[in-house]
């Protein structure tokens, strides 16, 4: 059911009210919007890209523990987008010290065809019962006179459309617009974003004529210039994820030329052609505060849900549209989408994944203001397993041994080792008080107090520029 509004000149096409909107058909809406439907209720998932290129993202395509992901999808509809299984590594290329370290990457890990992943992803959400609205662009948020979020306004091919709906979740991606509209400041919605807090990276998707050596490894390697990194990512052995991002805290980097280059200086990418070409913003942050506000969620992106040491974003994407999605039907089922009701999204992300990338954050924040050429020496010197573990679980302990096999090796950056040794005690100490994020958004303000004065411990401790 629909119905036309005349407003100044426009007519505005009113469409039936779901009970849910969602905007973007990414991981992270894609996962929200099927939940939702296979909870009974009524779901439009809002596009802006056509049909043919909805989930076409730009990615580096590497795809971490999804056998653990939320079956609100079934795993065995991405499973054809899967294009390779047999990475079990990381290959870091130090060209400073002439060094390339393989490091284990524990747990399971694929390279994919991300647009077929896309693809896929929205046919799950559409098999859930989800109705979507491609080109269809969000150009507003409406709220009510307390506030609360009633839905969006949006066009879709230069024609006017409103979405009336009980909760809107914002799934829009990095930098999301919806935030830009909606004026949150009258709950703990975390609206401290600023660009510094992104990175920009870009990605070709290259055929090489022979098998690459390395078709078993993700391969990294710093750029020239700092907080930048190249990387080469085999879905299969002949067809290459290759592409680069540095930090927007950093002077801008010829992201295009710069990619070329080094494609140009490596023998196995002789006579290679470029398929497809992308180029986008990821959030390298530590996770929003509160993503939450009466009638509104944020997920994925639009809410800092990326490891910022790897910028891998899918999983946490995949999850935190599931946890929306659960916290938002117990609110319509139980009072009303408040900012209260919807809180246990919010610890739940904070739980599973939240804490863990605010202290891989600190990492991120120590990179700013060390000598990078410093650490690549020191890495060169790290055993690698602990280098790992350390990546992936915000934490480590190294045994005596190691230690002293390390410290042998890494004469010359002691001074480095002294000042990631005091990041690392900053890192744990932030870790444990997000384990203590509060069950309330009462109880928010309190918490948030502490946790300013560890980053002010951090920033010390770096020497870093404050990042929030
Ligand atoms: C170059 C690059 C490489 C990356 N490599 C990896 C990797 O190898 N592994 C990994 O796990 N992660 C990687 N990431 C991160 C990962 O891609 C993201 O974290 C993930 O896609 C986030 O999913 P999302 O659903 O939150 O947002 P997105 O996938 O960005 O989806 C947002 C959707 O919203 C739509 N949209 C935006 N605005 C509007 C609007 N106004 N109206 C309607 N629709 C709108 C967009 O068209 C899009 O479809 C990479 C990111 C980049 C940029």
């Amino acid at each position: 059911m629909s119905s036309q509004d005349q407003l100044g000149g426009a007519t505005t096409l009113r469409l039936s009210n779901p009970d849910v909107v969602v905007v973007g058909a990414g991981t992270a809406g894609c996962y929200a919007a099927a939940t939702v439907a296979n909870a009974g209720y009524d779901v439009t998932l809002i596009e802006r890209k056509s049909e043919t290129e909805a989930g076409h993202i730009a990615c580096g395509d590497a795809l971490k523990g999804a056998s653990d992901f939320p079956d609100a999808i079934p795993k065995s509809q991405l499973e054809p987008a899967i294009t390779n299984t047999e990475v079990d590594h990381g290959r870091f290329e130090i060209p400073q010290e002439e060094t390339v370290l393989e490091i284990p990457v524990p747990g399971e890990l694929a390279v994919i065809d991300r647009w077929e992943y896309g693809r896929r992803l929205i046919e799950g959400a559409e098999a859930a019962g989800v109705e979507i609205h491609y080109d269809t662009v969000v150009q507003d948020v409406t709220q009510n006179d307390d506030g609360r979020v009633t839905g969006v306004t949006a066009t879709r091919r230069g024609e006017p459309r409103s979405y009336e709906a009980e909760v809107v979740i914002d799934a829009a991606g990095s930098l999301s617009v919806l935030q830009e509209y909606a004026d949150l400041d009258d709950s703990t919605f975390d609206t401290n974003v600023t660009y510094q807090h992104f990175c920009s990276a870009y990605r070709e998707i290259v055929h090489v004529d022979e098998p690459v050596e390395w078709s078993d490894a993700l391969v990294f390697k710093p750029t020239e210039r700092a907080a930048g990194y190249l990387w080469y990512f085999p879905r299969t052995e002949t067809e290459i994820n290759a592409g680069l991002g540095f930090q927007m805290t950093e002077e801008p980097m010829q992201l295009v030329d710069d990619l070329k280059r080094d494609l140009e200086n490596r023998a196995e990418f002789d006579g290679a052609e470029v398929e497809d070409k992308l180029g986008a913003a990821l959030p390298t942050r530590r996770p929003y505060d509160s993503a939450v506000h009466p009638g509104y969620v944020a997920v994925g992106d639009a809410a800092g849900h990326v490891n910022p040491t790897t910028g891998g974003g899918i999983a946490g994407a995949a999850y935190a549209g599931q946890y929306a999605a659960e916290a938002i039907v117990d609110a319509l089922e139980d009072g009303g989408p408040t900012e209260a009701a919807l809180w246990e999204y919010n610890e739940r992300v904070m739980d599973h994944f939240g804490a863990r990338y605010a202290a891989l954050d600190v990492y991120n924040i120590l990179s700013t203001a060390i000598d990078v050429d410093d650490l690549m020496g020191l890495l060169a010197a790290m055993p690698g397993e602990k280098l790992a573990e350390a990546l992936y679980s915000g934490s480590t302990d190294i045994g005596l041994k190691l230690k002293l096999e390390a410290l042998l090796k890494s004469r010359g950056h002691w001074g480095t080792i002294w000042n990631l040794y005091k990041t690392k005690r900053t890192a744990d100490a932030l870790l444990a008080h997000y384990e203590t994020y509060p069950s309330s958004p009462a109880d928010l303000g309190a918490w948030q107090e502490r946790r300013d004065e560890l980053m002010d411990d951090v920033y010390e401790t770096t020497g870093a520029e404050p990042k929030y």
